[in-house]
């Protein structure tokens, strides 16, 4: 895999990419807004989502072995797989066992992260993504680029081209009409296919419940109409019970899409009754760890109450800057930044945890208050006590501690550095640092620092004020930056 910086620079000259997430996030941004304001008690409720998660993760083992318990008691059969590897070999063995061909699929990240579809072809099963989203990803051959919108960074045109050469229709960018065609396709392979898969939004505990949420009603009839239905589900997607799932659903909807609830919410507890005319005949639930048992136990613990709402990656600047393939994972985005080297470990994901401004935005709006930033830090510790530290990096930390530690040579070294600086800048914006520093202005010009700093203002207005009263707070014009 190419590394994260050249992801990085080939998403940043990807004017197509940019135009499609600024839309896209913009809108999403918006919604979530919006709908968050007209839900009552929208704090109340957020703080109470956390506790519910938080709590849960203090004895997931034991919560775990009630909900196997329950689901067992709902005649589902209960698999653990210790990472993805297993749980595609489990799902593949269940699938012969039940003589299954072909499978059709609906949204689910936990399947991506195991990278199933490849491995159910290898074993001679067909299987066919059913969220129009994903089935667009599937037929273009690469994966999805956010959480909740699989091919955000797609336009209608694109989409048109794919499913034009892929299954040979007439070239449309007509999104209706591209829709039709898709429904098409699907119905016909829901009607022939034996196995569906799915993931699960949420197991409810006491109940046994899997939860599904949906728009595309494509769930429902992956559940439905195979005869076996396999869930594969991250041990952490519990929730205590139905009172705390009407909270999850609450939040979920509206920080996703700014929906007040999304289209379809099923709620499956186990297969087909006698006397029942719908569901599937044998259902198994297959609980995946893959690193999560290791991220529990330590400092990013927190990230295991993730919801997956995707609001975090709407909010992100530098998502919004190169968007979900860039991160190289399953996991985009601020929560991609921390689930992944807590997944995969921080060897060969250490860039992750700095692919943030740190400014706060994800913390803002998770609905389940994750303290991301901190997390992020966490991770960025962690890289930098596992990796050997160049020996230029340290120097420069060296150099860097011991001129802020001389107020006196730190003010030389600014005010020095502000000359040069402006001298690179005749119309006010540089578009070129010399050297390391180059870095900064690869992809949008910097602003020339300002003739006077803050302090200087301060004092000149301090002395010009009149006696007793404090000086007003020096206000500097903005502009906006200059993006290449
Ligand atoms: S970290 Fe928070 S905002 Fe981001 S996807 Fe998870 S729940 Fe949503």
């Amino acid at each position: 895999m190419s590394h994260f910086l050249d992801r990085v620079e080939t998403a940043l000259k990807d004017e197509e990419l940019k135009g499609a997430l600024d839309r896209a996030t913009e809108r999403l941004g918006s919604r979530r807004s919006a709908s968050l304001a007209s839900l009552e008690n929208s704090d109340m409720i957020r703080d109470m989502a956390r506790r519910a998660k938080m709590g849960l993760l203090k004895d997931l083992a034991g919560n775990l072995e009630t909900f196997e318990k329950n689901l067992i008691k709902n005649g589902v059969k209960v698999h653990w797989a210790e990472d993805g590897k297993a749980a595609n070999g489990l799902l593949v063995d269940i699938a012969k066992k039940a003589g299954c061909k072909r499978a059709v699929k609906s949204k689910s990240m936990a399947t991506e992260e195991t990278h199933l579809n490849h491995d159910l072809l290898e074993a001679d099963i067909d299987v066919l993504e059913t969220d129009l989203g994903e089935y667009i990803v599937q037929l273009a051959g690469t994966t999805p680029s956010h959480i909740i919108l699989p091919i955000i960074h797609m336009t209608k045109e694109r989409i048109g081209e794919v499913m034009h050469n892929k299954i040979k229709v007439p070239y449309t960018s007509d999104p209706e009409k591209l829709a039709k065609i898709a429904r098409v396709k699907l119905r016909e392979a829901f009607l022939s296919a034996d196995l569906g898969i799915t993931g699960a939004n949420f197991g409810v505990i006491d109940s046994g419940t899997i939860v599904l949420v949906s728009n595309e009603g494509n769930a429902r009839l992956v559940t439905t109409l195979p005869r076996v239905h396999v869930v594969v589900m991250g041990i952490e997607k519990l929730v205590p019970n139905l009172a705390d799932l009407d909270l999850m659903i609450k939040i979920l909807g509206r920080s996703a899409t700014g929906q007040k609830i999304t289209t379809y919410t099923s709620l499956i507890t186990g297969p087909r009754r006698a006397g029942e005319a719908d569901g599937c005949e044998e259902m198994h639930v297959i609980l995946l760890d893959n690193g999560r048992s290791r991220i529990l136990g330590g400092p990013i613990a927190e990230i295991l109450g993730c919801i997956r709402c995707g609001a975090c990656l709407n909010a992100c600047p530098v998502y919004k800057n190169i968007g979900g393939h860039a991160y190289g994972d399953t996991y985009p985005g601020p929560v991609g930044a921390i689930v992944t080297p807590g997944l995969r470990g921080i060897k060969g994901w250490k860039e992750l945890p700095d692919a943030s401004s740190l400014c706060g935005a994800c913390r803002e709006v998770c609905p389940v208050r994750l303290d991301i930033p901190r997390m992020l830090l966490e991770l960025r510790k962690h890289a930098v006590e596992e990796a050997k530290i160049p020996f230029s990096l340290r120097m420069g930390l060296w150099g860097f501690g011991e001129v802020a530690s001389r107020p006196w040579l730190y003010k030389t070294g600014a005010r020095l550095g502000g000359i040069f600086a402006r001298l690179l800048a005749p119309d006010g914006w540089i578009k070129k640092l010399p050297g390391l520093a180059g870095g900064w202005t690869r992809s949008r010009d910097m602003k020339a620092p300002a003739p006077k700093s803050f302090q200087q203002l301060w004092r000149e207005r301090a002395a010009a004020r009149p006696a007793g009263k404090p000086p007003a707070a020096p206000t500097p014009a903005r502009e906006p930056a200059h993006v290449r």
